[in-house]
Formats: C-alpha cells, structure tokens, sequence
C-alpha cells in the first residue's frame, strides 16, 4: 500500500486510505457515528474537497476490465490495517477506504 501518484490533464491523482472515522465525515460532512472520539482531527491532513471515494483503476488489483461492475470488488476497501490514516493520521486499526486526491499541478 502507499501512495500512488500520477499525473493526468495537469492533475495529480494521489490514493489516500482513510480510515473509518475520515471516511464518515467526508460521507455526511460533520461528526457521526464516529467511535469514541478521535483520537486526530479527521481529514486535518487533506483537503477534504478534493477528495473523491474510490480509487483509479490501476489501483485495482482485482484485474477488472473496462465495463465490469466496479460494486463487485473489494479493492477500494482494506477490512484490517495497521497503517497511519492518509487524512488525520491516526494509527488506530482497522478498516482503510480508498480515496482519490485531486491536486492540480
Ligand atoms: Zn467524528
Ligand atoms: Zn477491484
Ligand atoms: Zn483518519
């Protein structure tokens, strides 16, 4: 895992996994049903705004084809990690959910 970036129409595209916490606030936008407390800011490290769920094809390691049903995979979602959180930097286990950045180069 780690973050891939590329370059695309003056965009760099970078993956993000956040983590469960991150994830609902960038889904309803304030705090809710989040664990108890955080214990970082969710999303302080990455503007929000820019953030779009679901990561590039080429992320997927599922070998999916153009055209296939992208609900059918699992890539996008990593069930148990140890890893820091790309948006507040938790080290909190748990669920990762790909995310694609978009920063104008
Ligand atoms: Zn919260
Ligand atoms: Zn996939
Ligand atoms: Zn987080």
């Amino acid at each position: 895992m780690g973050k891939a970036v590329q370059l695309v129409n003056n965009f760099y595209y970078v993956t993000l996994w956040l983590c469960q916490d991150c994830m609902l606030h960038h889904a309803n936008g304030e705090c809710s049903g989040c664990h108890d407390g955080h214990d970082e800011t969710p999303l302080n490290k990455t503007d929000h705004t820019s953030l779009t769920m679901g990561i590039p094809r080429d992320g997927h390691e599922c070998g999916r084809q153009d055209g296939e049903d992208v609900d059918e995979c699992d890539c996008e979602t990593n069930t148990f990690s140890t890893s820091q959180c790309d948006g507040c930097g938790s080290y909190l286990h748990g669920e990762r959910h790909g995310f694609t950045e978009f920063v104008k180069a």
